[in-house]
């Protein structure tokens, strides 16, 4: 009992405790989401938050991307503070009303593909 190796971390992301797995923590080559949260999906919004602030993706992109992972606006009020302050503008973002719905001008190259098969009746007799 008293030789417990397990330690206790916080989620990076939801603040809850979680066993820290030793052997993730001793791990070089990669960086061990087990050492970081609780769970995959926690660590998924974790990436999310480091490509935000890196500007490497933009509000809509992140919404997508945790929209992909299972994760909504309900979602962060669970979070740290921290992370959901990072969350929030990426789920506040309104879809303007006034902007019109543009239809595409782009038509697809080919309309009606095969015009013949159209104008003549079909008379498959063998
Ligand atoms: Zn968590």
């Amino acid at each position: 009992m008293a030789k417990s190796q397990t330690r206790y971390l916080a989620c990076i992301i939801c603040g809850k405790k979680y066993a820290g797995c030793r052997s993730c923590d001793d791990a070089t080559s990669y960086k061990a989401w087990r050492s970081l949260c609780d769970t995959p999906q926690h660590f998924q919004i974790y990436r999310i938050i480091q490509e935000l602030n890196l500007n490497a993706i933009t509000l809509s992109e992140a919404k997508e991307m945790l929209s992909r992972i299972g994760v909504y606006k309900k979602d962060i009020d669970s979070l740290l503070p921290s992370v959901k302050a990072i969350l929030e503008p990426v789920f506040a973002r309104k879809q303007k009303v006034k902007e019109p719905v543009k239809v595409p001008v782009e038509k697809p190259a080919e309309e009606s593909a095969d015009p013949e098969v159209l104008s003549f009746p079909i008379e498959n007799e063998e």
